[in-house]
């Protein structure tokens, strides 16, 4: 069966335009666009059937459906042919059961989707294999795209980087200078991008590499561009996969520029759509209170939005004040009775560090939303024995700034509960006994 989807505006208009254009906005209203697919013809297989197909593909080795993504081609992009596709088998991150972490917080059905497992360490991976394999495509044919670029926070760029250098494409990358992570700008420094540092926030470097992305030969890879959405959609479909096609509660997600709450609700709603699940969970966005434009515009039953100036915020990968992908996101957090919670610095902090001492190495990002999940659990929104998926969008190892400065009591505005420092001992059995013992104790 030949499936197909397209470019459409996503506030309602209906030209239509083939997902192989250079192309962001909508010509008429200069709406962002998005991916629609023909639900009719995806309809005439039965729920059930998809269902047998995606088990069939798993992580299993036949290229490129064993990716967590490309296994899930049909609903992601159909479009593109199988020897263009660009995949590092992203996906098929494990759901980590935080059994002692849910434990102490009085919940017994706990998950962490550890989507920062994954080639360049963030779930960003998802949705850049899809974009950059639609570049491949366009260059093959003979298309004039010269470079991919993106502005980022840096889990972007390390993503577009890889992508790019592995299909042999130039990648351009725009860098809110000395904002991001040591591990995060050494990525497309290693991946041979060109990596320009700007002396600006991520806000500031998005309005430049939209000035950039007039150029019809300059591709643009950040999420106004909806094929990456169409990639980070497979999240709520691969979780849902991991539960025997069970819908979770409650999902919580550390929001940004706000493409990949959209994502994760999009990918709900085509499995309903489609039969595969009969029931929707809530979604719960986390931000962070630095940075937190969407957080405002909940409070007010999102009637309004204004953009914010971010301040600076641990999470340094949310620190965004104006999202593109706010009215898509709103639209989606209606349709979830979805919620907007916000964290301190102390709050994300803390709660990443708490959770770490049960067996977790969580990104500031996961903190905000653990530190979410735990108002939740206190305001009685999440009950016990309600199944709850945070995602966790990022490797802790990709933030060690974070997790050295966390344990010797650096961070601004955080008063660390969870301090662990090294003991530096005599290299002697009896002071090194003593202190085991000594230690032994305060743990208990
Ligand atoms: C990009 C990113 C986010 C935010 O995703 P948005 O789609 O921008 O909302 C959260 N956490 C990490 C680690 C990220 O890299
Ligand atoms: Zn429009």
């Amino acid at each position: 069966m030949e499936y197909h989807a397209w470019f459409q505006c996503s506030e309602g208009c209906d030209e239509k335009y083939p997902l192989n254009e250079v192309i962001y906005r909508c010509r008429q209203c200069n709406g962002l666009l998005e991916v629609k697919h023909d639900i009719d013809l995806l309809r005439r297989r039965s729920g059930a059937a998809w269902k047998e197909v995606f088990n069939e593909r798993y992580m299993r080795t036949q290229y490129p459906y064993g990716s967590g993504v490309w296994g899930k081609k049909e609903l992601v992009c159909p479009n593109i042919d199988n020897e263009n596709v660009v995949s590092m088998y992203e996906g098929g991150t494990n759901l980590f059961w935080a059994e002692r972490f849910g434990n102490e917080i009085g919940l017994s059905n706990l998950w962490i989707k550890q989507c920062g497992n994954s080639h360049t360490g963030s779930f960003k991976d998802l949705g850049m294999t899809v974009l950059v394999s639609m570049v491949k495509q366009v260059v093959k044919r003979g298309g004039d795209i010269r470079v991919v670029m993106c502005a980022s926070t840096g889990d972007t760029s390390a993503s577009l980087a890889a992508y790019a250098a592995a299909a042999g494409i130039p990648a351009v990358i725009l860098l809110p200078r000395d904002k991001v992570s040591h591990a995060q700008l050494i990525q497309p420094i290693a991946n041979g991008a060109i990596t320009l540092a700007l002396e600006t926030d991520f806000d500031g470097c998005m309005s430049v590499v939209q000035q950039l992305a007039e150029r019809k030969d300059f591709y643009l890879a950040n999420s106004i561009n909806s094929l990456r959405i169409e990639g980070q959609k497979t999240i709520s479909i691969e979780l849902v996969q991991q539960f025997d096609w069970e819908a979770p509660d409650w999902v919580i997600i550390p929001g940004g520029n706000l493409g990949n709450v959209t994502a994760l609700g999009l990918g709900f709603l085509i499995m309903r759509d489609l039969g595969i699940i009969d029931r929707l969970p809530r979604i719960a966005c986390a931000q962070s209170a630095k940075a937190n434009p969407l957080y405002e515009s909940f409070q007010n039953d999102f009637k309004t939005f204004d953009p914010v100036t971010a301040r600076a915020t641990i999470a340094t990968a949310i620190r965004i004040g104006h999202p593109v992908s706010v009215k898509k996101a709103i639209n989606v957090l209606k349709k979830f009775d979805g919620i907007v919670e916000q964290a301190t610095e102390d709050e994300l902090a803390n709660a990443a560090a708490s959770a770490d001492r049960t067996g977790l190495f969580n990104c500031p990002h996961t903190g905000v939303a653990l530190a979410v999940l735990l108002k939740m659990v206190e305001s009685r929104l999440i009950q016990r024995d309600d199944r709850v998926i945070v995602i966790s969008t990022a490797n802790g190892l990709k933030f060690p700034e974070f997790k050295i400065d966390y344990h010797q009591n650096k961070l601004k505005e955080v008063q660390p509960q969870h301090v662990n420092s090294p003991i530096t001992v005599e290299p002697n059995y009896d002071t090194v006994m003593k202190t085991i013992t000594h230690h032994l104790k305060t743990l208990n």
